[in-house]
């Protein structure tokens, strides 16, 4: 894929990053496209701008904030209480519905028009809250749909699908970027930075897999 330039979808979080520093050790060029929705954590979009500028690509930034008046939600709805647990038999309030499908049309338009066909996003259904529009399926599904709608090419890349949180720090560790990942990404629903509030579920999930993940670096130093 070394004459290929690939457009990814950068929101300035672990898994974004990590996926964007995956599409630089692959690809010829990369874009970063960073979509605002409305999200209350939106200091992210400032660290996704930093970072795409660290690493040397071209950045992008899409106002999509009608997204946010489509429906409720914690992310987007700042007087919402967010769900800290996933509620029995419903997703939490933390689900975007179509985000990541207007996302992905935005991402293969915008890269139809710089004639690029590979889109990389962070998506992973192997540790997650199961969200519907994070699984393998839905990708295939929408890679076909954007195919048939512009009559195009694109391939979804999906690097984090099957991975869980701590296979993701290793990954951002075999890729030499761990440090910039710990420290200077947002993941945190409210806008904290590298280790964020602690208490939000992305927090939580990210905490967990980096715990799991030192533990394995450390025994492996040890050796
Ligand atoms: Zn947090």
């Amino acid at each position: 894929m070394k004459n290929r330039t690939a457009l990814v979808l950068h929101s300035g979080g672990q898994d974004s990053t990590t996926c964007l520093f995956w599409a630089l050790q692959r690809f010829a060029g990369v874009r970063a496209l960073c979509i605002t929705y409305g999200q209350r954590h939106a200091p992210e979009v400032e660290v996704a701008r930093q970072i795409a500028a660290r690493a040397g690509v071209a950045f992008q930034l899409l106002d999509a904030t009608v997204i946010s008046r489509l429906s409720q939600n914690s992310l987007t709805q700042h007087d919402m209480v967010m769900d800290q647990e996933q509620p029995a038999g419903a997703y939490p309030n933390t689900f975007v519905p179509g985000r990541n499908l207007f996302f992905l049309t935005f991402a293969a338009v915008i890269a139809r028009s710089h004639g690029i066909r590979d889109i990389v996003t962070g998506v992973s259904q192997a540790d997650y809250s199961g969200y519907p529009d994070c699984r393998d399926t839905f990708i295939r599904s929408a890679n076909a749909t954007l195919n048939l709608s512009m009559d195009e090419q694109f391939i979804l890349h999906t690097p984090l699908m099957w991975l869980s949180k701590a296979e993701t720090w290793a990954l951002a560790d075999e890729l030499g970027v761990f440090d910039l990942i710990k420290k200077e990404t947002l993941t945190c629903y409210n806008g904290i930075p590298a280790d964020g509030c602690g208490q939000c579920p992305a927090c939580k999930l990210r905490k967990t897999g980096l715990e799991v993940y030192e533990k394995t670096r450390i025994n492996a130093a040890r050796r």
